[in-house]
């Protein structure tokens, strides 16, 4: 008889426009492995740096196995075909790139593709365990993942969610999307670096200790942020209703003073409107700091069949 079969691993890999974290799940979900690597830009520099990091998680399992590569990337992803569009960070902002079939080739496992916000909000739901939840990542942009009643939604043109670029100031300066006064130019970490800008270390971490201590030109700017932040969670809730809505991403690493601080917006929002205040949004909201979901959501993306 053979020893006791060990299921393989599933690979997730959260490719970002300066690094790629990669993380090797059981079959129960656990973590087996994690790595981190530079991303290399462009095509053939991308291909490599992903396949460098799929191997030193092959390297650190046990048998060595791997069912599947999960891959969460910025752009405009076809998962059907496998292809990626726009993802200008990465020098990939050519026509559709077939990284899975690239990828697969090269790592030797079946590579599926999902936007990065996409992939990080099956994270959410994984870490949640909720079936209803809004994944909000305050990364260099803003936008939402939909998780609703058990499925990812991606929308018609795979844009559901985009709320960064809702406008919300007819008087503000014009966004890279060709709009007036996007959200995103308020509430997003570019946003935010931009506002509290830091010579060294994080300027989300560097705002609101200033906060927190009580700088008061600190208390302002973060507020201006939150109060953004909070918009596009009550447009979210008012669209959707989720049952949770999850905050994400670089500016996320903040942890429960950004929590607070998005909460005490939503109040001062709500005050006027007793509709608003019994939707109770400041009790849905979450922050996930620590947690590597990006990755972990990557790993458990499903492949599309036709
Ligand atoms: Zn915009």
């Amino acid at each position: 008889m053979s020893p006791a079969l060990v299921s393989p691993a599933r690979v997730g890999l959260d490719i970002g426009g300066t690094k790629i974290h990669g993380i090797a799940i059981g079959p129960d979900g656990a973590v087996l492995a994690e790595e981190r690597a530079a991303t290399t830009p462009g095509a053939e520099g991308v291909v490599k740096s992903a396949a460098t990091v799929v191997a030193s998680l092959r390297d650190a399992l046990d048998d060595g196995e791997i069912s599947s590569i999960g891959v969460g990337i910025p752009g405009i992803v076809d998962t059907r075909a496998g292809t990626v569009k726009h993802a200008v960070n990465l020098g990939l902002d050519g026509d559709a790139f077939p990284l899975a079939e690239l990828l697969g080739a090269r790592a030797g496992a079946v590579v599926t593709l999902e936007n990065d916000t996409n992939a990080a909000t099956l994270g959410a739901h994984a870490v949640e365990d909720v079936d209803d939840l809004v994944y909000l990542s305050l990364g260099t942009g803003l936008a939402a993942g939909l998780y609703l009643n058990g499925a990812l939604r991606r929308g018609f043109h795979g844009a559901a969610g985009e709320v960064g670029h809702l406008p919300v100031d007819p008087e503000g300066p014009v966004c890279g999307c060709g709009q007036r006064g996007c959200l995103e130019l308020v509430a997003s970490g570019a946003a935010l670096a931009a506002a509290w800008p830091t010579a060294a270390g994080h300027p989300a971490a560097a705002l609101f200790a200033a906060a927190t201590a009580g700088d008061p030109a600190a208390v302002t700017v973060r507020d201006r942020f939150a109060d953004g932040v909070a918009a596009a969670v009550r447009a979210l809730a008012l669209a959707v209703d989720p049952e949770r809505v999850v905050i994400g991403g670089g500016v996320a690493t903040v942890g429960e003073p950004l929590r607070e601080a998005i909460a005490a917006a939503l109040v001062r929002q709500t005050e006027a409107s007793p509709f608003l205040a019994s939707l109770e949004l400041a009790s849905r909201l979450r922050v996930v700091s620590a947690a590597p979901v990006a990755a972990i959501g990557a790993a458990l993306i499903t492949p599309t069949k036709d």
